[in-house]
């Protein structure tokens, strides 16, 4: 075990995504070490974001706005302190994004260039050339990372389990390396910074990492778990046969692109006054009704973007034409794809969890910002936003110099084998989708449950089995979670809180 001489000081945070690496870069000159899977930058949802991050910037714009169209899209369940908080520090951490070095988009008078996206009242989200934002946003990042000397990276590490001392006061992590080589890091602090479940379900845009690991390992050491049944399924990642699926950022949509089904006609009229920028929960079940009534949808941006494709959205466009599909006189088939977890590890407004020792930041966290359904570029935002505010606490607290008692000695979970993932997969794809019925719901559960019986509860099994659970449970249709036989929502709007013992696993 590393008990490290800085061990009683340091914070421990695991993930390498916006939320790690901007916490590790506001901790300063707190000592941090930062536990990466993969090289840094790679293996991130962050670096993958196309649109960009949503922020009040504009003069006819204000947070007050910024944090009615959050609360609005959230479905009843969004936290109006949290919105209140995500908008009003959106401008300030932009400014701090600007500083590290950001190329966010300018107009020829210099102003940052905003665009519209779904559900947003105004231009608000700052983009980086086209879709670039995510990329760009982690490569200064990186770079800030790399120079800071309170930071220590270790790549090539996963976290599998928390450490916790008699108290149960989180004091360190068991990880491993690729080869499944064990190494124990103690800490004063840990925070969970690993991004989001979506690659439990067989469509999705998510990085394989994603994996809900973080979720597992919280819940394992006794914290509350928050909403975790609403997924938000984006409606139009590429449907090229590629996985994960390529996004085709919803910026497309907001520049004008339009959706047509197999005959060309454009249909989301048919399901919302707002059309083709309707939330994204309505577009995606739109798009699977039409799938399921044996239909095709497809992007059509032949007139709104065209010429401009390669300059306007590279991403995009370099995933087209890989899969031979020019979009500047093609169509683009697309399909809804697990995107975005806005359940998770229930954290407070300073982003600590239920257990002592222990803080979560960025998409693994749920800080109520997203409620049932999140606002197109809020997430980049609340990474930011909430691992500064995570950091003012860390700086003030490390003052105090906490320091946890003797690890109690804990063994890796089981490693789910790539087969049980694919079965795992295969069930959340056809059960916890788009559309959940009865059949589903309990189907989910049951078929979890024997994954488990059959694995053992290993991180992902037991994520699952939180979104799963939770999902049966919810009799009613809100923001991403959406049951055909309780197609209303129930008053008054009720979020969800589980913990492990609620889930009753033997
Ligand atoms: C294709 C795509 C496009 C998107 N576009 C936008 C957008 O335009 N605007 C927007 O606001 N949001 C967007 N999102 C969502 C947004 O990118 C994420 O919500 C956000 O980046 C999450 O940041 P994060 O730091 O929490 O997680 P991530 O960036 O995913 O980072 C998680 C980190 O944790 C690591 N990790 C995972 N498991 C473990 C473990 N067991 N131990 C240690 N480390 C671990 C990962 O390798 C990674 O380093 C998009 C998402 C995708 C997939």
């Amino acid at each position: 075990m590393n008990s490290g001489p800085a061990a009683g000081h340091r914070v421990l945070i695991l993930g390498a995504g916006l939320a790690g690496l901007f916490l590790a870069l506001r901790l300063a000159p707190r000592p941090c070490i930062v536990i990466s899977p993969a090289p840094l930058g790679e293996a991130a949802a962050s670096s993958w974001a196309q649109g960009g991050l949503a922020a009040a910037l504009s003069a006819q714009d204000s947070p007050q706005a910024h944090a009615a169209d959050t609360i609005a899209a959230g479905g009843g369940l969004v936290d109006p302190v949290v919105a209140g908080i995500l908008a009003h520090d959106g401008p300030a951490r932009v400014a701090d994004l600007l500083a590290l070095g950001v190329p966010f988009d300018r107009s020829p008078d210099g102003a940052l260039r905003q665009s519209l996206e779904a559900a947003h009242s105004f231009a608000r989200v700052a983009r980086v050339a086209g879709d670039l934002a995510g990329r760009a946003i982690m490569d200064a990042l990186v770079t800030a990372v790399l120079k800071a000397d309170h930071i220590e990276i270790l790549s090539g590490l996963s976290a599998a389990a928390l450490l916790q001392d008699a108290n149960g006061r989180v004091i360190g992590a068991a990880c491993h390396d690729a080869g499944f080589k064990r190494e124990d890091i103690l800490a004063s602090e840990v925070v969970l910074a690993s991004g989001g479940a979506g690659a439990l379900w067989r469509i999705t845009t998510n990085p394989s990492a994603a994996l809900g690991t973080g979720l597992a390992m919280a819940a394992r050491a006794g914290a509350l778990i928050a909403d975790a049944e609403f997924m938000q399924f984006h409606p139009t990642a590429l449907d090229i046969g590629v996985d994960p699926a390529p996004l085709a950022t919803e910026a497309l949509r907001g520049e004008g692109a339009r959706l047509v089904d197999q005959t060309g006609a454009a249909f989301m009229t048919r399901f919302s006054p707002l059309g083709d920028l309707a939330a994204r929960d309505v577009v995606a079940r739109a798009i699977h009704q039409l799938r399921s009534d044996g239909g095709q949808a497809f992007l059509d941006a032949r007139a709104a973007v065209g010429a401009h494709f390669p300059q306007a959205f590279p991403t995009v466009f370099a995933a087209c034409m890989q899969a031979g599909i020019d979009p500047r006189i093609s169509l683009m088939p697309v399909a809804p794809a697990a995107h975005y977890h806005m359940g998770g590890i229930a954290t407070d407004l300073w982003a600590r969890t239920s257990v002592e020792g222990l803080s979560a930041i960025g998409e693994c966290a749920c800080t109520g910002a997203h409620g049932a359904n999140r606002l197109a570029s809020n997430s980049l935002l609340e990474a930011v936003v909430f691992a500064a505010r995570c950091a003012q606490r860390l700086q003030a607290e490390g003052a105090l110099d906490q320091a946890g008692g003797a690890a109690i000695p804990a063994p890796l979970p089981p490693h789910l084998p790539r087969e049980g993932l694919q079965r795992l997969n295969s069930i959340m794809e056809a059960h916890v989708g788009v559309v959940r019925g009865a059949g589903d719901r309990a189907g989910a559960w049951a078929q979890i449950t024997q994954l488990i019986a059959q694995y053992g509860q290993s991180n992902p099994l037991l994520a699952a089995a939180f979104i799963a659970k939770a999902a049966s449970l919810r009799l009613e249709s809100r923001g991403g979670h959406y049951c055909p036989d309780y197609p209303a929502p129930q008053e008054p709007p009720i979020r969800s809180f589980a913990t492990l013992a609620d889930l009753d696993l033997a």
